[in-house]
């Protein structure tokens, strides 16, 4: 898989990326993901990539000449199965959309900033706008790196522990149960005693109520009796 993030400030985007489980799928090969610095592609002197808006009103716009300069770029040099702009507009980033755009093979996210971006390369480039939720960001950075992070960890390989994705909240409809380590008491704070039993039918029969039970009382919304 590769990952096109297309930024005015690609540091900004950099360090999640170079750490633990994403930066493991890097150097395993299992997925390469590139920083597109959009200040390469303006047209002046000055790098410029944004300008005032038309008809007025706070705050600049991203020009469109430096972000269509830069997808079709990337565009030559292969197919994209999405280009996805970060808006908070946007659909609402979940689970079920990480798993799905985790099969794809070549992705560009390009992370707005200002006011946003010129409206015609939504109306004509973009395929897909994510939001990561209902709230205002200075800049499509950190909802890039939120994405990146969420797909790559699905992809199959990149967790040693096969099971680990599948057993994290949301995969199935259902939150996490808790987890515990050593030492079993803390302070006369105790792990369960059904964890230390060793039995491994009891465990996973616990695990799944207290998986159930949560979900009932912190999102009933996702729970479904089945
Ligand atoms: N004026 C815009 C917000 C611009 S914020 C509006 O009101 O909708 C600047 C940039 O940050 C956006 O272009 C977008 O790429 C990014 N951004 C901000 N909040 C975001 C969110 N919740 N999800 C995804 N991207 C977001």
């Amino acid at each position: 898989m590769r990952i096109d993030i297309i930024s005015a400030i690609p540091d900004l985007v950099r360090s999640p990326l170079e750490h633990s489980i994403v930066k493991r799928a890097v150097d395993r090969g299992i997925v390469e993901i590139n920083l597109v610095n959009l200040r390469d592609f303006a047209t002046d002197r000055h790098r410029s990539v944004d300008d005032y808006a038309f008809g007025g009103g706070a705050g600049m716009v991203m020009m469109i000449e430096p972000v269509y300069r830069a997808i079709e770029m990337l565009k030559k040099e292969r197919d994209y199965d999405e280009v996805i702009y970060t808006s908070p507009d946007g659909d609402r980033f979940t689970q079920k959309m990480a798993n799905q755009l985790s099969l794809k093979k070549n992705l560009i996210i390009l992370a707005g900033h200002y006011k946003g971006i010129d409206q015609r390369i939504r109306d004509n480039l973009v395929t897909r706008e994510i939001s990561i939720g209902d709230y205002v960001l200075s800049g499509g950075e950190i909802p890039a790196a939120v994405i990146t992070d969420a797909l790559v960890r699905l992809i199959p390989g990149v967790i040693n522990d096969e099971q680990s994705a599948l057993t994290d909240s949301y995969q199935d409809d259902l939150l996490a149960p808790p987890v515990y380590t050593r030492p079993s008491s803390f302070r006369g704070w105790d792990v369960p005693d059904v964890l230390l039993s060793g039995n491994t039918a009891e465990i996973e029969k616990w695990k799944h109520q207290q998986s159930v039970e949560r979900t009932r009382k912190l999102r009933p919304d996702l729970y479904t009796d089945e």
